[in-house]
């Protein structure tokens, strides 16, 4: 068994829903701030017992924690081990950086930021609903690196309603022109139950077509490449030696911890969820000092699949002797079938050690990870 594991931590508080959103994350619960901070601070409390290697504070929006509640967190995170290489990350959406808060952050151990800035265009981000502008993204990536925070990663999207190819190749430009060291290129996804779902049923979302949304993508992976970042998982590229450690984990299906409102976990083969909800949240931790609202026990096809599923996410895809070590049987008696017919439309390629997505397996993703479920 590992004894160390990876931590994530769910700040579910967002000044404004974004339109596209569908993440556990609610607008107007403020009052709720400092409760639910020391609930939070409870379970991670209760559930951490190992020493972590990467601790993620996602969201939501992390940065916009008061910092009174900043500094419960800090005073709960103190107190749990971390490896002497702890990769320590806080996502944080532009409007809500201050200085100050960058100073608790550092305070605390934290050495990676994530800044969600999506697109550079002024226009853009007011008609996906984003409430910050390009001045204070380019201001909160300053009093980042002023306050020596030398890891950040920058959170892009393509695909926007009204976007086109030019706009896409500016915020590539512009961002590479900053020199952070990860950059994450997400496609929208119209999700249901989002504004963007009800406007793109009534025909009002100006989707780019397809075939553009494909270029974009191809631009990113050559535009970055030039620019030194190195592809190594679908949508997330770094500085050699700068990947997030901490989604490593979930590509691998490694062990991890979640604390928060819909934070997951996976300890030893076990998945469990966490209720969404933060008042009942509050409530659960307080009562009877647990917010988990579901367990599964994973069967050895559903770790199979996750295995393939995920794996083939990062750009060096699976390792065909972990699988045998994992599941005790080699790949090809599970998955000989639908391996054969990936090689021979080269979707995927095989070397004697692994198996991974080809340049067009990477466009085709989804297609190909359909059919790893058995
Ligand atoms: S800031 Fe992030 S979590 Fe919050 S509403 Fe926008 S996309 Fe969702």
């Amino acid at each position: 068994m590992e004894n160390k594991t990876a931590l994530y931590i769910h700040i579910p508080f967002c000044k404004q829903k974004c339109l596209y959103c569908d993440f556990p994350s609610f607008a107007g619960k403020e009052a709720l701030m400092m409760d639910y901070i020391k609930a939070l601070c409870s379970e991670i409390k209760n559930k951490v017992k190992k020493e972590v290697s990467t601790i993620f504070i996602g969201g939501g929006t992390p940065t916009y924690l008061s910092l009174e509640c900043l500094y419960e967190l800090k005073n709960c995170l103190d107190g749990i081990k971390k490896t002497h290489d702890v990769e320590f990350t806080v996502e944080g959406n532009p409007e809500s950086f201050s200085k100050e808060k960058l100073e608790v952050f550092k305070s605390m151990g934290v050495n990676r930021l994530s800044i969600g800035l999506q697109a550079w265009q002024n226009r853009l981000l007011k008609s996906i609903g984003r409430i910050h502008d390009l001045n204070s993204f380019t201001n909160s990536f300053k009093l980042s690196r002023d306050a020596g925070f030398k890891n950040i990663n920058i959170d892009l999207m393509f695909g926007l309603p009204g976007q086109n190819i030019d706009d896409w190749k500016e915020t590539l430009l512009n961002v590479a022109e900053l020199n952070p060291e990860h950059i994450s290129c997400y496609s929208l996804i119209v999700e249901e139950g989002t504004p963007f779902y009800g406007m793109s049923l009534k025909n009002k979302l100006d989707l780019p077509e397809e075939e553009i949304e494909r270029q974009m993508y191809e631009y990113a992976l050559i535009f970055l490449k030039k620019r030194g970042y190195e592809h190594y998982e679908i949508s997330n590229f770094s500085k050699h030696g700068m990947e997030s450690k901490h989604n490593m984990v979930y590509w691998s299906m490694d062990n991890y911890i979640g604390c928060g409102t819909g934070a997951h976990s996976f300890m030893n083969g076990i998945r469990y969820r966490n209720i969404e909800d933060i008042e009942k949240y509050i409530y659960m931790m307080n009562l009877k000092n647990s917010a988990v609202v579901e367990e599964y026990t994973n069967t050895d096809k559903d770790n199979m699949e996750e295995f393939m599923f995920m794996g083939l996410r990062k750009i060096n895809g699976i390792s065909k002797n972990e699988f045998k070590e994992k599941f005790n049987i080699d790949i090809h008696s599970v998955y000989g079938t639908v391996i054969n017919k990936f090689l021979n439309n080269k979707l995927l390629l095989e070397d004697n050690e692994r198996i991974y997505l080809s340049s067009r397996g990477i466009e085709l993703s989804n297609q190909v990870m359909c059919e790893f479920i058995l």
